[in-house]
């Protein structure tokens, strides 16, 4: 791991240069999968079945249908919200507040969605405009994040984030300078973590089960348990909303290229993709084993549910019933480490019941293919990397009860395995 001169913060992402190479390759990626999907033979290594020409990757009509869709959003955001709720201490010791009515908008989406479609709207037309809907939002997040570069040349060193402050200008792009940039009270990183990008994959993978069903009569019964098992899990990321707050993504990384295409292109463009897969590509399912896939889903939710609600429950109040009886470890920040439990199986039984989900998501597309299996293994990748980047920021923050807590649960992830 590099360090940047006069910073103690270790550089991530292989410095400026793995930086750079990210900032072409994720949406090199994203751009290929979203051709692949949709050609004959669906091969996920090897070269896409052509290279898109500026018409079809340019077009105002969806750039416009894009930008409404962010102003819709954003307009959900500002709506009276059930909770408002405040985040970790800053550095200047002030909290910021955060609205709690995530799950509200998906509601209300999903009302206006079923308005418009039932008064004739096309939804069935919307798989044909991925393309270029990518590529306006891969320019918006490109936009977006050179705004919030210059806006963070402005404000107080307390204002950035730990990682975006190396000096080179790449890098700190990439990564985001400062940590919660903010218009008034509107949080353009908490807007976008969960909202415009979340809400568009389910409504994305309902367009495609509306044109398979178009086009075949009815959707199959694959893409149902696709779409069933994605909404189940963006439904419970926006009526867990609060959690999110004391995410790494909010606490931790500043507001840059990473998150902004992360969570608006990268999102709904390529977590869509076993939905755009089943569009072409047809797979026959059985009762049976899409009762197997409904078992393993729910396994993996089971799993990831109770982790993050223990945590989150034994954060929020440690003497809550519920974790009270739950053995722990002081730290010497005076908060405590749960060592028994989900938090004493591995150090992330949270990312277990995610990556168990992610396999039963790809399952119902069958074994013919590697392309459905992409998110599950990108996943994998994902997630090893966080869980030893997040190691690497407890380590910095507990110490000795750090290392203490990895001796007591020594697996990472996988029981016995990793
Ligand atoms: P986690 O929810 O795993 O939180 C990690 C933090 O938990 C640590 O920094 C530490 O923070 C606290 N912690 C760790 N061990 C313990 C312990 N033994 N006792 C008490 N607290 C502990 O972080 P993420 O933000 O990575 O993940 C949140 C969820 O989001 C996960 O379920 C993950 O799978 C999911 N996710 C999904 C993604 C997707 O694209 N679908 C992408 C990334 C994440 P502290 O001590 O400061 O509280």
């Amino acid at each position: 791991m590099a360090y940047p001169q006069g910073s103690r913060a270790p550089l991530e992402f292989g410095g400026p240069l793995g930086a750079a190479a990210l900032m072409v390759l994720l949406p090199a990626t994203m751009f290929h999968l979203l051709l692949v999907a949709r050609s004959g033979p669906a091969r996920l290594l090897g070269p896409p079945p052509y290279l898109p020409g500026p018409d079809v990757l340019w077009s105002p009509r969806v750039l416009l249908l894009w930008l409404a869709w962010l102003g819709l959003q954003a307009a959900l955001y500002l709506l009276p919200a059930r909770k408002v709720a405040e985040g970790l201490e800053l550095k200047d010791k002030s909290r910021l507040r955060y609205p709690i009515n995530g799950f509200q908008a998906l509601v209300l989406t999903a009302l206006l969605v079923g308005l418009a479609v039932s008064a004739g709207l096309p939804l069935g037309a919307l798989p044909e405009m991925l393309v270029p809907l990518a590529f306006a939002a891969t320019l918006t997040a490109l936009i977006f994040s050179f705004l919030l570069y210059l806006k963070a040349l402005g404000v107080p060193p307390s204002a950035l984030a730990p990682g975006g402050t190396s000096g080179n200008p790449i890098y700190d792009f990439f990564l985001g300078r400062e940590l919660n940039p903010r218009i008034c009270s509107f949080d353009f990183k908490y807007f976008c973590e969960l909202r415009p990008g979340l809400i568009g994959w389910v409504l994305i993978n309902l367009a495609l089960l509306i044109q398979e069903a178009e086009l075949r009569g009815s959707p199959s019964l694959a893409m149902w348990l696709v779409n069933g098992f994605q909404l189940l899990y963006v439904g419970d990321a926006l009526w867990h909303e609060e959690a999110v707050l004391t995410t790494m993504d909010i606490t931790h990384d500043g507001f840059g290229f990473m998150l902004a295409f992360g969570d608006l292109a990268w999102v709904p463009f390529t977590y869509s993709l076993q939905a755009q897969f089943l569009l072409h590509h047809p797979q026959p399912l059985g009762l049976p084993m899409a009762s197997a896939i409904c078992l393993i889903n729910a396994l993996g939710y089971y799993i990831f549910r109770r982790a993050n609600s223990q945590k989150n429950t034994f954060r929020k109040n440690p003497s809550d019933p519920r974790v009270a009886g739950l053995e722990t470890i002081p730290t010497a920040t005076g908060r405590q480490l749960l060592v028994s439990g989900w938090w004493g199986m591995v150090r992330h039984p949270n990312y277990l019941g995610d990556l168990i989900m992610a396999l039963a998501w790809s399952l119902p597309c069958g074994v013919s293919h590697l392309l459905p299996y992409f998110y599950f293994l990108y996943f994998t990748a994902l997630l090893v990397h966080r869980e030893a980047r997040d190691e690497q920021q407890c380590l910095q923050k507990y110490g000795l009860a750090w290392q203490e807590y990895c001796r007591r649960v020594p697996y990472r992830i996988l029981p016995y395995v990793y």
